[in-house]
């Protein structure tokens, strides 16, 4: 494709990614398409794949680090699919997904049970928040993870309080052969920080929490985060976690984290880009660093845990180089 107007949806070229993750390095996209419905995000996604170049799909890019220099071919954004509502609220029959009905059509739709629904580009931090203010209990353990909750299923994103799959009850899928799934979670094979999805591109998810008492889930939540806050360099740009925790039986239970401090990981820097001084498995950019540097920055770390514990510690974050995924 040469011209924007060729794409079945709004479309950059040249787009820059650095402002579009959380860690602020990187180039640019040969192509960003941004489709602002779950129907645009079908055509845009078969499009780019007609494109026969690499394709991608970008949610909030807080798990990401893009090389530096251009990326070839086509990313699809799901930043413009943020919407998110109550099962029964706005949507119609069978289809989760179908809202903007008439409120009359919908109502018998409400079992009463507390569902969310939301488009791939949800953000995190909005359903999180919105479950708390209706008192729903099942996304506290998700308080403070940025991205989206396409990004979120995918990753299977969560920590010691709880995991995104834990509150899973379908998700919509778009097949590598443009057909929409709507993947249970009894068919699903969700891991640690892994959804199980392969190629599937999340289109948006059904989450099925349970009613609990507002004040309860809000001071779970104000816990939560108060934990994070003082473990971990939430104000800094980061994408969270470098790498998984290995299994704790091959380490007495230490976390990724605590062996890259017990290596003397902490504070090494390569250009501007950081080891935390906070937590040893975050790295920071503290201002204009490139991806070659943090990706020089990972790979000096993992040699030194190697070299110290023998354990080679694997990547959580992904890496998009500029040859392919
Ligand atoms: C300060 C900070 C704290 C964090 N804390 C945590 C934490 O406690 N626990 C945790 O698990 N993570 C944490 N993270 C990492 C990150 O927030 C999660 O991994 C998040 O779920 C990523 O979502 P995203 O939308 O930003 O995904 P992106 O970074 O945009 O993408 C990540 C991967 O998911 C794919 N993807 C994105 N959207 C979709 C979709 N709709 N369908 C299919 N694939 C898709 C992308 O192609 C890519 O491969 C943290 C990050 C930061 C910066």
């Amino acid at each position: 494709m040469t011209s924007s107007t060729s794409w079945p949806c709004a479309a950059l070229s040249s787009a820059d990614l650095s402002a579009r993750t959380t860690l602020k390095v990187g180039g640019w996209a040969e192509w960003l398409l941004e489709p602002a419905t779950p129907e645009e995000l079908v055509l845009a996604w078969c499009a780019a794949l007609e494109a026969g170049g690499p394709v991608r799909l970008l949610g909030g890019g807080a798990n990401l680090i893009v090389d530096d220099g251009e990326l070839p071919g086509v990313v699809v954004s799901t930043a413009r699919l943020r919407r998110s509502f109550r099962m029964g609220d706005r949507t119609v029959g069978d289809d989760p997904f179908q809202i903007d009905v008439p409120p009359e059509k919908t109502r018998d739709q409400d079992d009463g049970e507390p569902r969310l629904v939301g488009w791939a580009g949800a953000s995190m931090p909005g359903l999180v928040r919105a479950a708390g203010e209706l008192g729903w209990s099942g996304l506290e353990g998700l308080v403070g993870v940025p991205g989206s909750l396409g990004g979120g299923v995918r990753m299977n994103a969560g920590g010691r309080w709880g995991d995104m799959w834990d509150v899973v009850e379908t998700v919509r899928c778009l097949l590598p052969s443009g057909d929409l799934e709507d993947l249970a979670r009894a068919d699903a094979t969700p891991s640690y920080r892994d959804g199980g999805l392969g190629e599937r591109v999340v289109v948006g998810a059904v989450l099925r929490l349970e009613r609990d008492s507002k004040p309860a889930v809000r001071e779970r939540m104000k816990q939560y985060l108060t934990e994070k806050r003082a473990a971990q360099p939430v104000t800094e740009a980061s994408c969270g976690c470098i790498f998984k925790n290995p299994d704790p039986e091959t380490t007495g239970g230490k976390t990724a984290g605590v062996l890259v401090e017990e290596a003397g990981g902490k504070g090494l820097a390569r250009g501007n880009a950081m080891v935390s001084e906070l937590h040893g498995n975050f790295i920071v950019n503290r201002g204009g660093a490139t991806a070659a540097d943090v990706l020089t920055l990972i790979e000096d770390v993992r040699d030194r845990v190697a070299e110290k514990t023998g354990v080679r510690l694997e990547r959580e974050v992904e890496v998009w180089r500029g040859g392919g995924k």
